[in-house]
């Protein structure tokens, strides 16, 4: 049983049958991607408050210290990645800020706020305003907080990280596998695309892992919603000293992700925690979101390649790097240069941002147009 499963109504079941057959999944199992792709974003930690402390973490900051980006710096991060070309404005948090975080509260109310979802709908409009397409990753989020932001989303995300009780989430405020299960059910519901992904290395098993992947591909049987799956290993960092997961051991969990994975949800790994060259033969056919302009926020210590580093890494794979949006295109309408007959999984406000006649529509239309 799912840890949480029962207090969120989540049933997702394993059979052992396949829960067996993805353990024994190996490299040589799964087929390299024949195109590598990627996204120009710019990352904009809203806020670094937290309600969990994970031990792995170096993103989130004490009350009394964490941050806040008023609406003028969101605006000068996403216009400064505008003028660089991106197309991604990536909001990142920390799950939602508990009553401990009075300074963050009070902050929020001076400037209209009751919640965190609703400044982030006020963000990510500025986000549209300047030319950007708001992919969001709250955290946990009921559905009426999820609601709350949909529309002014092209994507959102959250990692599940593992289905198992893991010490790195102990603690006063435990992470809880069925809280994110619901999570992702809440976008399945809502139509909203979908990123999520595992991490392996913090003390979950290799069951877990399988199990993880087969839940995740359970949500999106149901959905159809989830868009790319994030396989990224632990690294140690100023608050931890977990051990990096291996190659050999990177190796074969991405090719379990690519095994258990339908062949349109993408199999991501970032390039800058990564050993990326060692694993696209796994499987992998997507390297994230790369930002010309901004630091990686959830790992600084750990730095974005240069667009050129992603180049080699495909040339040497000997395959095209092709540019995406954060939505990724069977998402988006036939008449935006999508793959999708439907038009219900993005709102009228990013269809008409993708199709508007201004710069930044340009800037989309000559994304989608590189196939
Ligand atoms: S990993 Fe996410 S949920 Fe855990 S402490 Fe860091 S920001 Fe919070």
């Amino acid at each position: 049983m799912i840890p949480g499963a029962d207090d969120y109504d989540v049933d997702v079941t394993f059979d052992e049958t396949e829960v067996q057959q993805l353990l024994s999944v190996e490299p040589a199992d799964v087929d390299a991607a024949d195109e590598l792709t990627f996204a120009k974003n710019v990352f904009v930690p809203l806020t670094t408050a937290c309600r969990y402390t994970c031990t792995y973490c170096t993103y989130f900051d004490a009350p009394g210290e964490a941050s806040l980006l008023s609406p003028e710096e969101v605006r000068d991060v996403v216009r400064t990645g505008a003028d660089a070309g991106c197309t991604e404005a990536l909001f990142t948090f920390g799950d939602d800020p508990d009553d401990r975080y009075t300074r963050i509260h009070d902050q929020l109310a001076e400037w209209g706020h009751d919640s965190i979802h609703t400044y982030l709908r006020e963000v990510c409009e500025i986000a549209l305003d300047e030319g950007l397409l708001p992919h969001s990753n709250p955290g946990d989020q009921t559905r009426d907080q999820m609601e709350l932001v949909a529309d002014v989303n092209s994507s959102m995300g959250v990692m599940l990280e593992t289905t198992a009780d893991v010490d790195a989430h102990a603690g006063p405020r435990v992470k809880n596998p069925g809280q994110r299960l619901n999570t992702i059910r809440n976008a399945g519901e809502l139509g909203v695309p979908f990123t999520t992904g595992i991490l392996v290395g913090i003390g979950e098993d290799w069951r877990d892992r399988a199990e993880s992947l087969l839940a995740i591909r359970e949500m999106h049987e149901r959905y159809g919603h989830v868009q790319e799956v994030i396989v990224q290993n632990v690294v140690p960092n100023e608050r931890s000293n977990y051990d990096r997961p291996s190659v050999e051991t990177m190796r074969r969990v991405v090719a379990m992700a690519r095994y258990c994975l339908p062949e349109e949800v993408s199999v991501q790994v970032p390039p800058n925690l990564s050993p990326t060259r060692d694993l696209l033969d796994c499987g992998v056919d997507d390297l994230g979101g790369v930002s010309p302009v901004t630091d990686d926020h959830i790992n600084p210590e750990y730095k974005w390649p240069a667009l050129q580093e992603l180049e080699d890494i495909a040339d040497e794979a000997g395959v095209p790097l092709r540019e995406r949006l954060p939505v990724y295109r069977r998402y988006l309408p036939d008449d935006l240069g999508g793959d999708s007959e439907r038009n219900e999984w993005v709102s009228e406000t990013i269809r008409d941002a993708i199709a508007a006649d201004d710069e930044a529509g340009e800037r989309y239309r000559r994304v989608l147009d590189a196939r």
